[in-house]
Parts: C-alpha cells; structure tokens; sequence
C-alpha cells in the first residue's frame, strides 16, 4: 500500500514537473514511534506513524487488530497527509495501532491497553501536536480512555482536544457519526453539479451519454453499515431527486421497489440485522451489487471490493468510493479506460476527518455547535474541495484521483 501510494504521488509530481528531490522530500516520513504494550503477561507490538506536520498537527487514526504494522501505519499516515492536504484542512497525517485482536478480550482489559498507549506515546502526541482519532476496531469509548489518560499525563489545559471521535458528554462533536455518509452525499451532489458545467468531464463519462435528467438518479450502495447507511439516510433526507435502488451487506444484496423499503432497511441495519432476514421480494448474493444497472455505484465495505476478478461486470459510469482503496490499481485503469468515472476516496470520504477537525476546533474553543452548524461547515469543505479537484481534473487532464493528489502536492509545496 506505502508503493503504490507513493508511486501514484511520484506519477502525478512528473504530471506537474515538480522535481524529484522536491517529491521524495514530500514522501519522508517525519518519525516512527513503535513500543511494546505489556498487558497480563501478553506482550502487543504498538506504532504511530506521523508522516508530515507541514500544514498542522499530524492527524489520523489508531486502530486494534491483529494485522497492524509499522507499514500499515505508515502508508495510511500518508494518506492522511493527502487527504488533509487536498480537502484543504490545517491538518498533518498520522496513524497508529496496537497488533491485537479485541474480540474476546473484556472492556477492562481493553481500557488498560488503550491506556497504556497513551502512556507510551503521550510525549509525541498532544493538541498541537498530533491528534488521533478511532478507526478500526476503537470507538467513542477508546477514545474517551485515551483522552482521561493524557490528561492525567500532562495535565494540559485543553486535553480534551487531544483526540477526536469522543462520546457528546466527553467533547464529541454533534454529526460525527453520520458524517462520512453525509459527506459522501455532498461530493457526489458536487461533482455531477460541477462536470454539468465543465463539458470536457462530461463528455469523458459514460453517464453523460446515458443519464435523462427528468428521471432519478439511480444509486446502488455496497456496504450498509455507519457509512452507507448513513450515506442512504442522507439521500432520503436531502436529495429527493436521486433514488437508493439496491444495497448489499457482507451476505446478500436487495433491491428496493420502495422509498419506504429503503427507510426499513436503514433501521434494520443501524440495528445490526442481516438483509437476508428482511422480508424483501428481491434478494440476491452480495456480489450480484457490482452489476446493479443504475447511475452510481457507492463502495462503502472494504478495500478491493472491485478488482481484475470483477471489474468487468460493472455498469455504474459513477464509481463513489466511501470505503478506504475499494478499486484496486488495475480496476481504476480498466475502469477508466472504459469510460466510468470514480470519485477518490480522499476526497469522497473525508467527511469523517472534516467532522474530527471541526470538533478539535470545538474542544480548542470550549465550545460545543450544534449539529446544523457542523453539516453546514462539513458540507462546505467537502463541496470545495469537490469542485477545485473537478476544475483541477479538467485542466491538467487528469482522472479526479491523480487531481486530488495534485492539490495536495500544491498545498504541501506551498
Ligand atoms: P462498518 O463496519 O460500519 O460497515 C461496513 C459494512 O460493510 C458492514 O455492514 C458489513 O456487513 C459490510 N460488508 C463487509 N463485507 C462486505 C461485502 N463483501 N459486501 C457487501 N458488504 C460488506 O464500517 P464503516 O464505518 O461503515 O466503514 C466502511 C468503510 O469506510 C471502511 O472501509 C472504512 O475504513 C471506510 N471509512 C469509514 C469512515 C468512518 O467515518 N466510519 C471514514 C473513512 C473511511
């Protein structure tokens, strides 16, 4: 992930003749903290990478699970340069974990280790510093340990805003949760207003040549949980004029013949059920998504969701990709090539990250907004971030994810 990451960045450096020093210089790593976490006599290999501070504190997630390594942290960590660069947030790239595998393990036990982090950690991190946030496998609650534990390290006036994500009664922002559906919504929204004005986008895009305005716009979701749950709610709420088709979960995929269907199965699945146990005329296997016929197909499970294996069957022109990597290398190319266009991840789902700075603002403040004051803020990061990467895109000649890397090489390089 660290290559391949790195090499797109290189690709889009010669795209915009910056000099290769200049590039490998962006791509260092400022530092690598890695320490042991012992716990009950188990011994759990933790890390936090802080890729860059050059336009504010190093930002991004911890995560537990048995898969994490130093790599792991470290590409993700420039990532979350690139996506804080290129949303134009005031915020570096960081990332971290613990190697363990929670489940089984008891909230006690997990509290400990999740201590024991910040006691490993808490002289490289802080509000101005470096300011983690949850991901994989850590929630509100982790984050509420982390925060009591720094503060009883340092005692530092504002040790709330050391890490985002908290619970409301701790310092958490109002619309977190729904925020990267939400945001999501807003950067699809964006970008089919902003390449309806820009004929040179639009008329590379499949969707042009296929898409009637006096009827919906068709969407499929892949993935129903926070994110694409959220994602559907947003639409039901606030774009009337676009349709949720079908959706799938990690077992099966449904179709919805409904708006009120639709509705049944945000609750159903915010309530942690399986599609196969609703009682839904149309159900397929979870794969039968990709090649759902309809406007825009939104990636909101995992990474690789569409690779050389499947990228043959997708007929979506508009690729929405919420999840984190959900097109492998291969399947962007063919994609494009192809005629489909994909929204980047580092654009599309960084309304999580929008919503994180805006509640370090918040604790930083000792203010708490309401939740219609930080949608209105997400939503205009994300809508200006959408449209400078489509103009970007248009002008350099470039697909919307090399675009997105090159505002973030032009806000680092500033
Ligand atoms: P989640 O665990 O709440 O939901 C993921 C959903 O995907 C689950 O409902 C699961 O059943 C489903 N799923 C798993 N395998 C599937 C498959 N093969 N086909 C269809 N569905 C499948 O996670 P989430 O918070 O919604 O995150 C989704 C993705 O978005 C992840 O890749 C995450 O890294 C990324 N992301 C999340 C946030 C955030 O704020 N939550 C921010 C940025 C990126």
């Amino acid at each position: 992930m660290l290559e391949n990451t790195k090499a797109l960045v290189r690709r889009v450096a010669q795209k915009m003749d910056i000099p290769k020093a200049t590039v490998e210089a962006v791509l260092t790593h400022d530092a690598h903290h890695s320490f042991t976490i012992v716990h009950e006599g188990k011994e759990y290999a933790a890390h936090r990478a802080q890729h860059s501070n050059k336009l504010g504190p190093y930002k991004g997630g911890i995560r537990f699970h048995p898969k994490v390594t130093g790599e792991e942290a470290a590409a993700l960590a420039l990532l979350m340069t690139l996506k804080n660069a290129a949303v134009g947030l005031p915020l570096g790239g960081g990332k971290g974990g613990v190697a363990i595998d929670p489940r089984g393990i008891d909230q006690a036990a997990l509290e400990q280790i999740a201590r024991k982090y910040v006691r490993g950690l808490h002289k490289h991190i802080g509000p101005e510093t470096d300011i983690p946030a949850p991901d994989v496998n850590t929630n509100a609650q982790t984050m509420d340990w982390m925060a009591d534990e720094y503060m009883q390290q340092t005692n530092h006036p504002f040790a709330q805003a050391s890490f985002t994500g908290k619970s409301i009664n701790n310092g958490g922002s109002q619309g977190r949760e729904a925020a990267t559906g939400r945001g999501g919504a807003f950067a699809l929204d964006e970008y089919l207003k902003t390449t309806g004005s820009t004929t040179g986008l639009a008329s590379r895009a499949k969707f042009r040549a296929s898409f009637d305005p006096k009827r919906p716009l068709t969407v499929a979701v892949q993935g129903f949980g926070n994110v694409g749950s959220f994602f559907a709610h947003t639409v039901r709420t606030t774009f009337p004029e676009w349709r949720v088709v079908a959706a799938s979960d990690s077992a099966a995929t449904v179709q919805f013949s409904s708006q009120k269907e639709i509705d049944k199965a945000i609750k159903w699945k915010q309530s942690g059920k399986q599609f196969k146990d609703m009682s839904l005329e149309s159900i397929a296997s979870n794969d039968a998504i990709f090649s759902e016929e309809c406007d825009v197909l939104v990636l909101a499970a995992l990474d690789n969701a569409i690779t050389e294996e499947n990228m043959s069957v997708v007929q979506a022109p508009i690729i929405l990709e919420l999840a984190n990597g959900p097109v492998s290398e291969t399947a962007e190319a063919y994609l494009a090539l192809h005629g489909h266009t994909i929204i980047p991840d580092i654009i599309a789902n960084a309304g999580g990250v929008i919503v994180s700075y805006l509640e370090w603002q918040q604790n930083l403040k000792k203010q708490q907004w309401s939740e219609a004051l930080v949608n209105k803020k997400l939503e205009h990061y994300i809508r200006s971030a959408m449209r400078g990467v489509c103009i970007e895109a248009e002008q350099a000649k470039m697909t919307l994810k090399e675009a997105a890397v090159a505002r973030a090489l032009q806000q680092l390089l500033r």
